[in-house]
């Protein structure tokens, strides 16, 4: 099974992708974890060029889309293995979600392995501006509220599970495992 986490930064994408990970353990699956961009070398690629101070300009970000759509095709072996639940942090949703043109990025995306559950951590971005600050990032206030409002609108396309990110870590810890729970044949009554 390959679940997927999305929603933007601060969300809660990286602390509850490792509370649901143990959380499945525990009941007996294995777990891999992965967060895009990956460690390939196109990921770190990747990586390098979000640090330029001209990763804002239209030809590197069309560049940086197919970079990310690279990186996706070189891990997709990973995603295809049946002994264990994959866990990504970002899939070819955030691509549709933050780049541009998005039927272009559709196009470029197209063999992108399709996830089996995508968990949309939806956030106010004045809590995600909270969450992050401190942090080095050149996402402002109106472009995270076109983000979101993306995201919102893949979810009914793509069919995602939609949960209140703006809830304490416990509370949205467990509206994820009650998500999942029904995938994996795991009784609703045991999640606490
Ligand atoms: P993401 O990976 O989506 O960017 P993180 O899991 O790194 O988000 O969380 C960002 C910050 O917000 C961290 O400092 C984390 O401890 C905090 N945080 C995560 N979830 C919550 C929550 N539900 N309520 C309050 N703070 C949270
Ligand atoms: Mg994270």
């Amino acid at each position: 099974m390959y679940i997927v986490f999305e929603g933007i930064d601060g969300a809660g994408k990286s602390t509850q992708i490792q509370m649901l990970k143990e959380w499945l353990e525990a009941n007996g699956f294995r777990v891999d974890t992965l967060v895009e961009p990956t460690d390939s070398e196109v990921g770190k690629l990747i990586r390098k060029i979000l640090q330029r101070p001209d990763a804002t300009s239209e030809r590197l970000l069309k560049s940086l889309a197919l970079l990310f759509a690279a990186d996706r095709m070189l891990i997709m072996d990973r995603l295809e293995d049946e002994s264990k639940i994959i866990i990504s942090d970002r899939s070819f949703i955030s691509s549709l979600a933050y780049q541009k043109p998005v039927d272009w990025v559709e196009v470029i995306n197209r063999y992108a392995k399709k996830p089996d559950l995508i968990i949309l951590l939806d956030l106010d971005v004045i809590k995600s501006v909270a969450r992050t600050s401190g942090k080095d990032t050149f996402e402002d206030e109106e472009f995270l509220t076109g983000v979101r409002q993306n995201y919102l609108k893949l979810a009914e396309e793509y069919t995602c599970e939609v949960i209140d990110a703006n809830n304490g870590i416990n509370k949205v810890s467990s509206d994820i495992k009650k998500a999942v729970a029904p995938y994996l044949g795991i009784c609703p009554d045991c999640i606490l």
